[in-house]
């Protein structure tokens, strides 16, 4: 087991058949500077005691895990609990990565961040990260997710940041990407590409897994406290796939049933959706050999869901290859449904979730029927729900 071929991701970053660095020849020099510089880093004393007192103080970490007891009680299976990340600056567990980034990019002679943001949520993180490493910082996004998402563009605008906006294409997140992209390949000298997910070329997928992977490590020994033996199921929401592995990657050699789901948006028949397990098969996009959903053709689909956040035609490439493994199964919540879990959980618990989140929470529902009291769940709540109070308003015919 322990032989060099074994390694995983490779040495190119393959995580079995997937992922990789599929880029034009002019990104290469900045991916490979970028996985040196992150190799040596990531062991360094002076960088990781400068990110933890950062994790610690600025961000508030550790996040809580909390006994969902009113949860608990009203579903009458197992014990619940929940990973407070929706505690996190900033609302959601991005900003340990991008803070992280940040660093990495200051310690790297950087002194500009670029970014892409769908809801603007990464945007957000990024923008923060730049303040607080002083660096500049210009976040990519799509004129039509600039009008979707005011208030968080004029965040990113307090927050010292550009804005620029992209018309090109779908006006969404992966044109966006590829801006950012095209940004870097002129740039590298002097910027940082901060990416907000497990996907993308190497090394991001490992490096973002990497620094989301606190959650699990948090949550390991506070579950250990709480009830001196590990959990029987851990679930989260995937979108690109870095809250669910930050939370899972830790519990890997244990034998735990870990639950990812998707966006079901509309339905699977219905095509609106973004259930790339469901629905999708192997592809290249944006750097990246995955589930892709697209067409027979090769052409990317277009994708739907309620929360923004899980809303993308593509996933971060361990989680295929831990499907494969049988070590992660793959399930996906419709948007009523996570609506509804949305209201539940502010009702019941006086937590408010991000729309991503209440998609883990739909799946908790789901499996508590079939698990008896002793059992334990811990649930990542990813973000909190401000950010989703004016949609579902809107969606529920409410005028504010
Ligand atoms: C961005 C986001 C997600 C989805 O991204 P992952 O990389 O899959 O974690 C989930 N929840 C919240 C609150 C988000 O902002």
């Amino acid at each position: 087991m322990n032989k060099k071929s074994d390694k995983v991701p490779d040495s190119k970053g393959h995580f079995g058949q997937y992922g990789g660095r599929f880029v034009p020849e002019t990104l290469m020099p900045a991916l490979i500077e970028l996985e040196k510089a992150y190799r040596k880093y990531r062991k360094n004393k002076d960088f990781l005691q400068e990110l933890k007192i950062l994790q610690k103080d600025f961000v508030g970490r550790p996040t809580p895990l909390y006994f969902a007891g009113n949860l608990s009680e009203y579903l009458g299976g197992p014990k619940i609990y929940l990973k407070r990340e929706d505690l996190c600056h900033t609302g959601a567990h991005k900003i340990n990565n991008a803070i992280a980034q940040a660093l990495l990019a200051r310690r790297m002679g950087k002194t500009r961040l670029i970014a892409e943001t769908g809801a603007g949520q990464h945007g957000v993180a990024t923008a923060t990260g730049a303040a607080l490493a002083g660096l500049e910082c210009e976040i990519y996004m799509g004129s039509e997710d600039i009008r979707r998402q005011a208030l968080n563009v004029f965040r990113m605008k307090l927050l010292g940041a550009k804005v620029t906006e992209v018309t090109l294409g779908s006006k969404t997140l992966k044109d966006a990407i590829n801006e950012a992209l095209r940004d870097w390949t002129t740039n590298v000298r002097n910027t940082h590409y901060v990416l907000g997910t497990v996907f993308g070329p190497h090394p991001y997928p490992v490096m973002v897994r990497d620094f989301q992977s606190i959650i699990g490590i948090e949550a390991r020994e506070q579950i250990m406290k709480a009830e001196n033996r590990l959990p029987d199921c851990l679930i989260a929401c995937v979108g690109g796939g870095s809250n669910s592995i930050g939370l899972f990657h830790a519990f890997l050699k244990d034998n735990i049933r870990m639950i990812g789901v998707e966006a079901g948006g509309h339905g699977i028949k219905s095509g609106k959706h973004a259930a790339r397990f469901a629905g999708g098969s192997l592809g290249i996009f944006q750097g990246c050999k995955s589930y892709l959903l697209q067409d027979r053709d090769g052409n990317v689909l277009g994708t739907h869901s309620v929360s923004a956040g899980l809303d993308y035609a593509s996933v971060g490439p361990e989680h295929c290859y831990l499907r494969d493994l049988r070590k992660i199964e793959y399930t996906y919540a419709t948007d009523r449904e996570a609506l509804r879990a949305f209201e539940l959980l502010s009702k019941i618990e006086g937590i408010i979730p991000a729309l991503e989140s209440a998609h883990a929470i739909t799946e908790a529902v789901k499996v508590a029927s079939s698990m008896n009291k002793k059992s334990i769940i811990i649930v990542n709540l990813s973000g909190r729900g401000d950010k989703d109070v004016q949609e579902v308003a809107r969606i529920k015919g409410i005028r504010l």
